[in-house]
């Protein structure tokens, strides 16, 4: 089927790349397609990210034809070639044999036709080829139809197709938020099957995460979310520490996990009264205004240093917060260790409850009727609590939380006060032990040692929390001097 202007989404030095490309494979008596993702999103309209071409010619004999060429994947097949300033991806034509780890195919084939390496492909949607010389558009699959009614479906029995690669479920989960399609009827079924999720168990815990942390980017991960929480995939992963060691006895950390699995989420809006000590700001929020957030977010947030991570960051807090509400922060530390997210995000999970302990204990204070100022130094205090997690992030991790906030009001109006107030102290007050008027080498001078000094610098820091004004070399000093230091 002819289809002239598909390249049209494209930059002009990226489309000119593209056909240079297919016309030199061409040429040279091979034949060259633009294959999976890029294919889809061109026909929604969409500037694909990557660009993926697939072709017969061999790996050696491909990198014989271009001028720069990097060997990216070779032992798959893959190599980059650079073209006016692009990177396109070059992949020989796959077929794939039997699979025993869940995930890779035990050895690459080659394979000889365009129709072979369709068929290796996960989804309808995925598996479209387009000839960029002769502009013909290859759809052996119906994946125009599923385009066009904006259906995720496997290409052949969802069941076998999700039991050869147990990533393909998650990556149907989470094709619902960056595609914003639905799950057609069988291929949702599949994703719930014991067999099918004992697959998805083996797999590559980082694969897991990255397809998580694609969806968390999209404008409303909500759907990928709910998905593969419904479909017990979640579960799943949750429970890999007992796939993992299984024959053992289960550690403490494994016991944890286990009793998290079976959790009872909150999605069904629990609205048991809470318990002392539990976080209260997000309970306190309607089911439909969580739900809300994670798309307003985005918006929002665009203008703030690291946005991206911080979005992903912030939501992987909320997600996990509302789907345990009754976990704290170390129980819930250890699924992102365990699931192997990058260090800011768990630092960003560890720091959120600490916000949230601090919007609470100020918002309380406030609500009982105390000045606004009584919770000052609660706030300094909460400041160099989260100082101490992020170091030079917490700035854009307020900045974040301030534009977040912003977007739930009024719901959250008591938030709001809080939040500004953190935000205005964190640039005019002293909170930190490098903030004093005093270092540790003064107090070395006046003849303290060793522990001493950080108890000292400690006690000094908690009375410039209640009194900034006394943030002075001479005061500090009166101050050790009247409690007798
Ligand atoms: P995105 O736009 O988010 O990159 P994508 O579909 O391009 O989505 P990629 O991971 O870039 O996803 O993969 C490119 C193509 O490779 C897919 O469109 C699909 O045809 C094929 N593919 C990727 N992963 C699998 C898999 N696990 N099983 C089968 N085919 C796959
Ligand atoms: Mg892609």
């Amino acid at each position: 089927m002819l289809h002239p202007d598909l390249l049209q989404p494209l930059e002009p030095t990226q489309r000119k790349a593209v056909q240079e490309i297919a016309r030199v494979l061409q040429e040279s008596g091979y034949e060259c397609y633009l294959v999976g993702g890029c294919v889809r999103d061109l026909l929604r309209g969409m500037p694909a990210k990557d660009l993926d071409l697939t072709t017969d010619a061999l790996p050696q004999e491909s990198r014989k034809l271009f001028k720069k060429t990097i060997p990216t994947g070779i032992e798959h097949g893959t190599i980059t070639v650079r073209m006016l300033g692009h990177s396109l991806e070059l992949t020989t034509y796959r077929t794939e044999g039997s699979y025993t780890d869940g995930r890779r195919p035990d050895q690459v084939q080659f394979g000889k036709s365009l129709s072979e390496d369709l068929c290796r492909r996960d989804f309808t949607v995925n598996a479209l080829a387009y000839d960029p010389i002769s502009e013909d558009l290859v759809d052996e699959h119906g994946g125009l139809d599923d385009l066009k009614n904006r259906l995720i479906r496997t290409i052949g029995e969802a069941r076998d197709r999700f039991f050869e690669d147990g990533l393909r479920p998650i990556r149907a989960c989470r094709f619902l938020s960056t595609l914003e399609f639905r799950l057609e009827e069988t291929t949702q079924k599949a994703l719930s099957e014991p067999e099918v999720q004992k697959r998805t168990a083996m797999v590559a815990i980082e694969r897991f995460t990255d397809e998580l942390r694609k969806g968390l980017k999209s404008a409303d991960p909500m759907p990928m979310l709910l998905e593969i929480q419904k479909s017990g995939l979640l579960s799943v992963f949750l429970n890999r520490a007992n796939v993992e060691s299984s024959g053992e006895a289960l550690t403490d950390d494994e016991l944890m996990f286990q009793a998290l699995a079976n959790q009872k989420s909150n999605n069904s809006g629990d609205t048991r009264p809470l318990e002392h000590g539990e976080n209260r700001s997000l309970q306190a929020l309607p089911i439909d205004v969580k739900r809300k957030r994670f798309a307003w977010f985005k918006e929002r947030a665009t203008d703030i240093e690291n946005s991206s991570d911080w979005l992903v960051d912030i939501r992987v807090f909320l997600w996990l917060h509302s789907l345990f509400p009754y976990s704290n922060s170390s129980d819930l530390m250890a699924i992102l260790k365990r699931w192997k997210f990058p260090n800011h995000t768990v630092q960003c999970l560890e720091a959120s409850f600490l916000l949230l302990d601090a919007l609470d204990a100020v918002g309380m204070k406030n609500y009982t009727g105390w000045q606004r100022s009584n919770g000052l130094p609660e706030i300094r205090k909460s400041l160099f609590q989260l100082s101490k997690v992020l170091d030079h992030r917490l700035e854009s991790f307020l900045l974040t939380w301030q534009a977040y906030i912003q977007c739930i009001a009024p719901e959250a109006g008591q938030m709001k006060g809080t939040l500004d107030a953190l935000n205005s102290s964190y640039t005019s007050d002293p909170f930190r032990i490098k903030d004093l008027a005093l270092s540790g080498k003064d107090l070395m001078e006046m003849g303290f040692q060793g522990k001493q000094i950080g108890d000292v610098l400690q006690s000094c820091l908690e009375e410039v929390w209640k009194d900034p004004t006394i943030n002075t070399r001479e005061r500090l000093i009166e101050f050790l001097e009247s409690t007798g230091s």
